[in-house]
């Protein structure tokens, strides 16, 4: 059974169904609505089911404070600004960024499928989890689905030593004949909440993935939080296509903030502030519009075979496909449970104390669920 990451004894395991109502005990609790509490949930459990741990129930804690300091408008009137056949544009009302994420996409999808492709622009949202969510929302009506964030300023342009560019994820979800085919990815060598983790097991972080406030090449975490900032993707300078990076981070500005008359990175905030400012951009795109949706599977799995057989380099056991590790690992935390790291687990049963609901369930004597 493959799994993605680390998991060692600093590690609990949660079935996914006991996290679910977990996080939507504590949300309910918290009166967001039922409904959208279900749309959260899936969203963080999707994130620790597929090894995506800086984007899972870790995350719960930003959310409850949050909604806690009023940051986050639970009863928001997301609407339409403006539409036509192909498009939208939404204000999310400063909602829960999952919530206003998940609606837009379903216009992009329901437009995609009356006339070949939609695109829906996002104003006035918030931080909305893994990209990748929305994405597969269209691969499984059997469309291409795109889905990008803006988010909060943490990466240096090249040549800049000051937080400008947001992580600002990029997903790409295709269907293909075993699974879909899932490119999700932040457009900075790695996403803060991947620092993090590095920061809660008190690790250095790799050399190459952030500077400090100076500028310098850090593996000291704390520098990068006290003042640092994370780089782009392709890293330093230009050597490794740093400043291409920076380009994609500046292409999400463009959709997921400018276009929707909102704003870029430098000037998004954290959740738990008011008016945070966070914008979406979502595509679906309706195969059967283009040309046979079984001549595209076909196709698609045709280079995904071809790669996987290509001649592999020595260092590897295996070529991967983008969302494959993500599947695989989804497929033994149904069976197994998904691992919580034990002061993850202490900081969410903190949280059901404080508010008053029943405490998250960790496995047996084993570990497992
Ligand atoms: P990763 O570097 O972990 O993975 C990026 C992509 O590469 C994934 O599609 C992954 O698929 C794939 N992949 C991994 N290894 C290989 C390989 N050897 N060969 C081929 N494909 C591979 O992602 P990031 O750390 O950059 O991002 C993590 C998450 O953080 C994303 O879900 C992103 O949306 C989210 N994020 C959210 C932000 C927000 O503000 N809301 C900001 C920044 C990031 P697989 O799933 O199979 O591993």
């Amino acid at each position: 059974m493959f799994e993605k990451g680390y998991i060692d004894e600093n590690y609990v395991r949660v079935s996914r169904d006991e996290l679910f109502s977990f996080v939507v005990r504590v949300l309910t609790k918290l009166e967001v609505p039922e409904k959208d509490a279900e749309i959260v949930a899936h969203n963080l459990i999707m994130a620790d089911l597929r090894g995506i741990e800086s984007h899972g129930v870790q995350r719960l804690k930003r959310y409850v404070d949050g909604i806690l300091s009023g940051g986050i408008n639970l009863k928001p009137s997301i609407r339409i600004v403006r539409e036509g056949p192909s498009y939208a544009l939404i204000d999310g009302d400063e909602g829960l960024g999952q919530v206003v994420g998940y609606r837009a996409m379903k216009l992009a999808i329901k437009k995609a499928r009356e006339g070949g492709i939609g695109v829906v622009a996002v104003r006035n949202s918030n931080h909305y989890g893994i990209a990748g969510y929305y994405a597969l929302m269209a691969a499984e009506e059997g469309m291409i689905g795109i889905s990008m964030t803006n988010s909060r300023p943490l990466v240096a342009p090249t040549g800049g030593v000051e937080r400008f560019l947001g992580t600002n994820p990029i997903a790409l979800a295709a269907p293909a004949r075993d699974r879909p085919f899932l490119l999700d990815m932040a457009t900075s060598v790695v996403p803060i909440g991947k620092l993090e983790v590095y920061r809660r097991k008190g690790k250095p972080i790799p050399e190459g993935w952030a500077i400090d406030s100076a500028g310098n090449i850090t593996t000291d975490v704390e520098k990068v939080f006290s003042g640092g900032a994370l780089l782009p993707l392709g890293g330093f300078g230009e050597l490794f296509g740093g400043h291409k990076g920076y380009g994609l981070s500046l292409m999400v500005d463009i959709l997921a903030g400018i276009l929707g008359g909102g704003t870029w990175s430098r000037h998004v905030k954290n959740t738990s502030e008011k008016h945070s400012e966070v914008g979406h951009f979502f595509m679906a795109i309706n195969i059967e519009d283009f040309l046979p949706p079984e001549e595209f599977r076909e196709k698609m799995s045709r280079m995904i075979d071809e790669l996987k057989s290509s001649r592999r380099h020595p260092d590897f056991e295996r070529i991967w496909i983008h969302g494959e590790k993500g599947f695989l690992t989804m497929q033994t935390r149904l069976k197994i449970g998904i691992p919580i790291y034990r002061k993850v687990l202490e900081e969410l049963n903190s949280i059901a104390e404080s508010i008053g609901v029943e405490k998250l369930k960790a496995g047996g004597e084993d570990g497992r669920a």
